[in-house]
């Protein structure tokens, strides 16, 4: 299933690649994008959405999990937030994502008792 290259979305980040890795995150399993909810723009990264949106990030509260905001930089399927949640590789290309992004995830997404 191949998506056409102008069909895709645009990723914002320092140094993105063709696979939406950035300056920051650069392994071979760091080929998540993400859909920020406070511009709805797709960042590599965190510290990119940081040093280049200009204004504080968001995140995503959970009754919005269902929303497409993860995009996977090796095939360009976007998925849905809790279907990101819930594996270790892309739901389409089976390419395995960063495990170490768990770390990350009150960055970007709000759990239940949080503001
Ligand atoms: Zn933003
Ligand atoms: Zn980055
Ligand atoms: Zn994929």
């Amino acid at each position: 299933m191949e998506i056409m290259e102008e069909k895709r979305p645009i990723v914002h980040g320092v140094d993105v690649d063709a696979r939406t890795r950035c300056v920051h995150y650069y392994s071979e399993k760091d080929v998540i994008a993400i859909k920020f909810h406070c511009c709805g723009q797709y960042y590599a990264c965190y510290f990119c959405h940081q040093q280049l949106a200009g204004h504080p990030s968001k995140k995503w509260p959970k009754a919005q999990w269902n929303e497409r905001a993860i995009l996977c930089g090796n095939c360009w399927n976007e998925m849905a937030i809790a279907t990101y949640l819930d594996t270790v590789r892309c739901p389409n290309c089976d390419h395995l994502f960063n495990e170490g992004c768990s770390n990350h995830y009150h960055l970007y997404f709000e759990w239940k008792g949080e503001n």
